[in-house]
Parts: structure tokens; sequence; C-alpha cells
């Protein structure tokens, strides 16, 4: 007879690894396996992501999970010597006057290591134009720099030294993974099967009985689904709602010229790279990457760009040189002389009420998605609330002390505000 699992869990990306984690150290010894169609872990939007991190957030849960996750990676890092890549080099917007006035900031500075940064406090950007040419900025709707606000605690990470890290340690607990395994599907049941034709009936009760995958039939006591944006994929059959919508999110790598300059410069004190930088207009960011010397810029696009899913997102190259690029070049010079040498795609799973993950139950099945764009920073944190959701606690325990009530983070008791610290 097949093994029957303690738990089998859909996604070996952050959200999969981090929560198969916290639940094994509260379960020792449980059976528990994890799917992934990929090669090898961390091959989702987890290896695709900018991964700058920050604790800058309107609502209390997104700070309560970035705050203690950032934490948390922070004692891997530095206590248990583990490199995750991690600098806290900062996460600096670039705003005018207006939008540096206005009572956005309020919260977050209250909470969060941030402070405001006078124009002069900017010079160490040699090449940051702060008066866009008054024809470009007519015609791009372009905002002056005439100031900044500098997250402290914030700064850029490397997804897979994270994910290796919970990867090794579920080895290490015993739990079994199974690469290159696709699920087609989830299968519900009667939980006492009648045997009879046309089962189930409306007047049964259900679970998940097994996933139909590619490598034959997977059966569990408990399910957790951690697959991101094909979640809804995997749920629609099932009746159940995955609450999620995807977006596709593009990253180009640009090298050359004088950027490795721009990246060597630090803002906070005692780092050696710049910070993860918003330009003042359209949210177009640049994140440093140290090892290289180049710099991955992005954009969150809304309008116009749609809610379709491809197995294979491909990057635009004239996404960058037609949208991208005309900002950057406005703002910093250096980037006319430098040249897009990678670029690729993927999505954002995006709960697009309040922006929040989501961590809820449906019969003997957990999911955990809806991570909206930032789900490394949450990622630990995450993990957290489905163990605890797993062990039918409370509260989950945050890294530092706080304590979070699963069913927060649900759809029937849901009480998030919606986040709107987005620039
Ligand atoms: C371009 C970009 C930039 C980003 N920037 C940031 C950032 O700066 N900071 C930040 O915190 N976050 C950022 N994010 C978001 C972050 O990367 C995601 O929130 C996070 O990786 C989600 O992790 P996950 O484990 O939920 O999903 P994933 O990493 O996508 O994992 C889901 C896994 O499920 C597997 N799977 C799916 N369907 C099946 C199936 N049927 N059978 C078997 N396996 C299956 C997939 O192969 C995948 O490995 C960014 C994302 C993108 C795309």
């Amino acid at each position: 007879m097949a093994l029957k699992w303690d738990l089998a869990v859909i996604g070996s990306g952050i959200v999969g690894l981090s929560s198969a984690y916290h639940i094994m150290e509260t379960n020792p010894g449980l059976k528990v396996v994890i799917i992934d169609k990929a090669r090898t872990f961390a091959q989702g939007n987890t290896g695709k992501s900018a991964a700058g991190f920050r604790d800058l957030f309107s609502s209390d849960i997104n700070y309560k999970l970035s705050s203690s996750s950032i934490a948390f990676y922070r004692h891997i890092q530095n206590d248990l010597g583990v490199n995750l890549g991690m600098h806290t080099s900062g996460y600096l917007y670039l705003l005018d006057n207006e939008t540096a006035s206005s009572n956005l900031f309020d919260s977050v500075i209250k909470r969060s290591k941030s402070r405001f940064v006078t124009r002069d406090g900017l010079a160490v950007f040699d090449s940051l134009n702060f008066n866009p040419d008054k024809d470009a900025a007519e015609i791009m709707n372009l905002k002056p720099v005439d100031q900044g606000f500098l997250g402290e605690n914030c700064g850029i990470i490397e997804p897979d030294l994270i994910a290796g890290f919970y990867y090794n340690n579920l080895i290490k607990m015993g739990v079994k993974f199974m690469f290159d395994t696709t699920v087609n599907q989830i299968m519900l049941s009667p939980t006492n099967p009648l045997n009879y034709p046309g089962e189930p009936f409306i007047w049964q009760d259900l679970q998940v009985k097994s996933l139909n995958t590619d490598k034959g039939e997977i059966e569990a006591e408990r399910y957790l689904v951690a697959a991101d944006v094909w979640t809804t994929n995997l749920l629609d059959r099932t009746g159940i709602d995955s609450h999620i919508r995807p977006k596709k999110r593009q990253v180009f790598q640009i090298s050359g010229g004088p950027i490795q300059k721009l990246v060597r410069s630090p803002i906070i004190k005692g780092e050696r790279i710049m910070p993860f930088l918003v330009l003042p207009s359209h949210e177009v960011y640049m994140r440093p990457v140290p090892q290289n010397n180049s710099i991955w810029v992005g954009v969150a696009d809304n309008y116009n760009r749609d809610f379709s899913f491809s197995e294979d997102p491909q990057p635009e190259p004239d996404f960058y040189q037609n949208n991208i690029y005309p900002v950057l070049d406005a703002y910093i010079k250096d980037f006319d002389s430098a040249r897009v040498t990678a670029s690729w795609a993927g999505y954002y799973s995006y709960n697009t009420i309040d922006l929040s993950p989501y961590v809820f139950g449906e019969l003997n099945l957990i999911v955990s998605t809806g991570t909206s764009g930032s789900g490394i920073l949450k990622g630990d944190a995450i993990g957290r609330v489905v163990a605890a959701r797993f062990n039918g606690s409370e509260s989950a325990d945050l890294y530092g002390g706080e304590k979070l009530k699963p069913s927060t983070m649900g759809i029937r008791k849901r009480v998030i505000d919606r986040e709107e610290f987005i620039l």
C-alpha cells in the first residue's frame, strides 16, 4: 500500500519551505512531503524576485509580518552564520515635497526605523538629476526630487539563499522532496465513502483524499497549497476560490558605464552599497546587485497590465526601452551609457482587495497565497502563521515575541486594513 503522509505541501517556494520548516519545528517526526513541478526548490517566483526587503507598511499586519521576517533572516545570517546575502543598505523613496507632506508617512515613521532625508543628504548620488528636464517632465508626468524617505531596517537579500536555509534544514528534519512532479488535480472525496455510483453527493462530508500527479497518486492526512499564482489553477476544480489575480512583473538587469559607481554609493553608514531606490514618479525601482555591480530595475505597472497568465512569461524589451528607460534616464544620467545584460519575468499573486497575504483553511487543506509582491520579505512570518493554523493554535509566535492570530489572515474573520504604503 502507498505511504500515507501526514502532510503534503504543493510548492517549494519560500512560502512552502518556510511553512514546512515551522510546522516541523513544532511537530518533529511528522511525515511531510513537498512536491514541486520544477527540478529543484525556489524556481518559481521566489527565484525571479527582486528581493528587496522593507518594514515600511501602513497596515499593522504587514508591518508585523515584515519586521518579524527581517529579524529572523538577520538572526540566520548574524547569529547562525548562514550567509543570506542580506545587506541592510536601506530602502529610499525619492519624493517631491507634496508627496512627502502627505499623511502616508505618519504611521510608518512611528514604528519603523525611518527618516526623511534632505536634498543635501541625497548628494551621495552624483548622477541624480533633482529636476528632470522641463519638456520630459511635462510629457512623462515627472515630479522633482525634493527629498527622500529612508527605511533603515531595509535592504536586499538573496531569495535562493534563504530558500536554501529552509531546504537544508528540512532535509535534516526528514522531510521528503518530490521535484519534477506536477500536481494535476486536488482530488476530493467523501470522508465516509459509500462506494455508490455518483459519489460524492451534496449531503456527504468531503475531504481532500489525494493529489493526482504525473508520478502517481499522493495521499496525506492534510494538505498545504503554497503554489502562489498557480493556486487558482489548482483550486478551481475543487470549487474553492483562490481570491487572487496574477500580474506579470519584469526585471531588467543593467550593467556597464557608470552603474558600478552608483551601486557603490551607500546612504547608510557602514554599508558599502546603494539602497533599494524608488523614483518619485511611476514607482520605477532600482535594486543594487553587488555581486556583479549591476542594477535590477522594474516597476509594478497597473493599468493595461492585464491579469492573463502564462506558464513561461517572457520579459518585453520594448517595455524597458519605451516605458522604464525614459523615466530612469530623466532622473539618473548613468543609464544612457549602460545596457540591459539580462531580463526575466514572473508574477505577483495579488490579493486585489487589501494587498496582503492569505492563509486560510478549507476541509483538510490550508491555502497560503496572495503575497502581492512582497512574499520574500514576509515569507518567514507567513510560514509561522501557516504552522499556527496547522497546529490549531490561537496565535502564531512571530520572531521577536509578537503574536498574530491566524484567523486575521483568513477569509471569514479577516481583520486587515488595505495596504496604503505603495509609492
Ligand atoms: C519580478 C518580481 C519581483 C519581486 N520583487 C520582490 C521584492 O522585492 N520583495 C519581495 O518580498 N517579494 C518580491 N516579489 C514577490 C515574491 O517573489 C513572491 O511573493 C514569493 O516568491 C512568493 O513565494 P511562493 O512560495 O508563494 O511562490 P513561488 O516561489 O512561486 O512557489 C510556488 C511553487 O509552486 C510550484 N507549483 C505550482 N503549481 C504546481 C503544480 N501544479 N504542481 C507542483 N508544483 C507546482 C511552482 O513550481 C513553484 O516552485 C517579486 C516577484 C517578482 C515576480
